[in-house]
């Protein structure tokens, strides 16, 4: 038996997982079905925003200079010289002692300056009286302000989510580069695992892993590849294995991680090189089983529904987002008071699932009802986890911690 059980911090774990994993290639798009994707290119702008001097508002486009000696009691009286709309062009150059009216949005007629807007002046027959004072390119969008030309605006590795969108058409961009989804194949692995809905032998249940991994896979902005359920027989395991390696970038199997005989992943990787077994001093979660099956990594998460899901949050998710081309991989995290004492069992890793709730800008936490790693309704009750580390105080109410929400 050629494969130890080794045993490494989260960290470390996490550390290995991620320097196993280079970002996938690219793709062009149609910027309308962006939502979501991660840049594989910086985006510069072609020209600067706005193009010319606008005007910020609704009112009159002047010389500021002419409205320098302005006051309540002597307002100054301009003629009114025309209108120009958002989208329209004056010809010309505005004479002094004369206003324009202009819209929202319109560039400014060459030679003003300034906009007052309408609810500062006062029309007098053809003219407008203006009773203040106000400094050069007052409600003004001036040229190059917003963005400079060749600037860049998005940044490689981040994600398009709608202001993106919107800043990708701003910039006469109909199609962005962006890097392809991962291929991610998901096995789940037990004897008595039986499929949704049907009937079962008893003491079979549903292979909800599975389920479970299909969204988490997705929500990590990656494709799902469903190989399946197999039984405890490593050869059929190896067999599925090969089957899904060609088309997957990243493989993941729940179950058979543990010690028992019966544990498939763990019995078929004592016998390859490859594929290393682990026991991780956390709490949910310890077994667990990484490497390469070829040249595609390869993670083999426990069976226990709440372990699978939080190993996955924890070690998996962020080694799926470099995978995706993100630069940002960590999940967010916030500091929460507990308003109801944590059970603390050990002075490990712990990941406790937690409720949060926010009142008045802070966030508070309480643990769910159940903190076993078999009872799956631990994680449908939760909004995150509370990540303590081994040196972390113990999360009684009144304190604060660090809580990761579920990612959706
Ligand atoms: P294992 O890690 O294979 O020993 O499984 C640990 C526990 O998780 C056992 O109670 C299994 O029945 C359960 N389990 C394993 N795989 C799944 C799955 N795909 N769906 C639901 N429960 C599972
Ligand atoms: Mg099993």
């Amino acid at each position: 038996m050629r494969n130890r059980i080794l045993t490494i911090s989260p960290i470390t774990m996490k550390r290995r997982i991620l320097a196993a994993v280079r970002p996938v290639g690219s793709e062009w798009i149609p910027i309308e079905l962006s939502r979501g994707r991660i840049l594989a290119e910086s985006v510069r702008s072609r020209y600067p925003s706005p193009r010319m001097h606008c005007s910020a508002m609704d009112g009159y486009a002047v010389h500021h200079q002419d409205l320098r000696v302005a006051s309540r009691s002597k307002p100054i009286r301009l003629t009114v010289w025309g209108e120009i709309g958002a989208g329209e062009r004056m010809r010309g150059k505005l004479p002094a002692d004369h206003a324009a009216r202009i819209m929202t949005g319109a560039p400014l007629p060459s030679g003003a300056d300034c906009v007052v807007p309408l609810e500062r002046i006062r029309l007098d027959g053809d003219d407008v009286l203006l009773f203040e004072h106000a400094p050069r390119f007052n409600d003004v969008r001036q040229a190059g302000s917003e963005i400079g030309r060749n600037q860049i605006v998005l940044l490689g590795g981040s994600m398009i989510g709608p202001a993106q969108m919107a800043m990708l058409a701003f910039l006469d961009r109909p199609r962005v580069r962006v890097h392809r989804r991962p291929r991610v194949g998901i096995i789940s692995t037990g004897d008595e695992l039986g499929a949704v809905g049907q009937r079962r032998p008893y003491g079979h249940i549903p292979d909800s892993n599975r389920y479970g991994l299909l969204g988490l896979v997705e929500s990590a902005g990656c494709v799902p590849i469903d190989g399946g359920r197999v039984g405890d027989q490593p050869a059929i395991l190896w067999k599925r294995l090969m089957r899904i390696l060609p088309r997957a970038d990243f493989i993941i199997t729940s179950g058979g991680v543990s010690v028992g005989d019966r544990d498939v992943v763990k019995a078929l990787f004592h016998q390859k090189e490859a594929v290393n077994l682990y026991r991780l001093p956390i709490k949910p979660g310890k077994p667990q089983a990484f490497g390469r099956i070829g040249r595609t990594p390869f993670f083999g998460l426990p069976g226990n529904p709440v372990s699978a899901m939080a190993v996955f949050d924890l070690i998996v998710r962020p080694a799926l987002r470099k995978l995706a081309g993100a630069a940002n991989v960590e999940s967010p995290r916030w500091t929460a008071t507990v308003t109801r004492d944590f059970p603390r069992k050990t002075r490990q890793w712990e990941f406790p699932r937690a409720a949060a709730c926010e009142r008045g800008g802070h966030w508070f936490v309480s643990p769910v009802a159940s903190q076993k790693s078999s009872d799956l309704k631990s994680m449908t009750d939760a909004d995150g986890y509370v990540i303590l580390s081994p040196s972390s105080p113990p999360p009684v109410r009144g304190t604060d911690v660090v809580f990761m929400p579920l990612p959706t």
